[in-house]
Formats: structure tokens, sequence, C-alpha cells
């Protein structure tokens, strides 16, 4: 027992750096994002994640947000049940027809100010489920779209920089 907790005292955290920063997220959002609204808000944002269709990989990689090795939480982020509780809605699959209204209202029943971060190429355009009878399109098309985090799926890496991004545009 001595042995092991020494051990442990002795190894460095196994949990991963924080990413650089973002360039091309910031240059995004620099054109959308209120600074002074994201002054209010300070260092911490509340995520509500919304799967507007999705194969479910996207959302695999968003859940290993929380595990110990990338920590979300370590940032100031944090998962929340309630898009009244939300600063940032982080939408996910293509905009399919049975969503569309409960994306919209999502939307509506997030309080102000809030942003968008649509994760995947299926959110930015469609992706392989494009021209589907399903599918109305991108996320753009029901609700207005902060930043794409692109990819399929995108790492968790990734969808780290993009978060990180929002917090110092
Ligand atoms: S971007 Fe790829 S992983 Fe994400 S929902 Fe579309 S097909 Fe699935």
């Amino acid at each position: 027992m001595r042995k092991i907790l020494f051990e442990s005292l002795m190894q460095s955290p196994l949990t991963e750096p924080a990413p650089g920063r973002d360039e091309a997220a910031l240059a995004e959002l620099a054109t959308r994002v209120d600074l002074a609204a994201r002054r209010r808000l300070g260092r911490s944002l509340s995520i509500r994640e919304v799967d507007a269709g999705s194969c479910n990989g996207c959302e695999l990689e968003i859940h290993a947000l929380n595990n110990a090795f990338y920590d979300l939480e370590r940032f100031g982020f944090r998962f929340v049940a309630s898009p009244r509780h939300a600063d940032v809605l982080l939408v996910t699959g293509p905009a399919t027809r049975n969503m569309r209204e409960a994306l919209a209202r999502t939307y509506a029943a997030t309080p102000g100010p809030k942003w968008v971060v649509a994760v995947g190429d299926c959110a930015f355009d469609g992706g392989i489920f494009a021209g589907s009878y399903a599918v109305v399109g991108s996320v753009n098309e029901i609700v207005p779209v902060d930043l794409h985090v692109r990819g399929c799926p995108p790492r968790p890496t990734d969808l780290l920089k993009g978060l990180l991004a929002l917090l110092d545009a």
C-alpha cells in the first residue's frame, strides 16, 4: 500500500495538457462574439449538448471531454441538463426534420448571451447524411452558429480548442 502511495505521488499527472490557441476558431468567433457579453460571463461556461440527428460518433468524443484525461471542468466548463442553465449549445449531427422543432425550441429556451457551437462535419453541411429525405441540412439553417468544429468526428482536443477559443475571444 505504501509503495503504491509513494509511486502515485512521484508520477506526473495523466491529464492531457491544455491545447494551444486555435487561431481559425478565434478568427471565426471574432466576428460573432459580443465582447461585453463575454466579460459578463467571466471564465466559466455552462454547456447544453443537443443531438440534432448524429450517428453518436460525435457524442462519444464529447463524452470523452468529461473523463480524467481531458478533464473539461478544470477549464471552467460544465455540462448542464437544461438549456435554461446554459450559455453554450453544443449541437451535433445534421439538422434532421424530426429535431428541427426541438432544436429551435432549445435555442429559444436558452437565455442570452448565448452561443452555438456546431460539432462535426454533419453539423457543418449535413456531412454523409446530406441529401437525405430526413435531413434539413446544416445546423445553421435552424439556429445561428457562432463556431464550427469540423471533423468526423472531431477529436476531443479539437473540441477543447474550440471551447477555449470561446473563452479567449
Ligand atoms: S460528423 Fe461523423 S461522427 Fe459526427 S455525427 Fe456526422 S457521421 Fe457521425
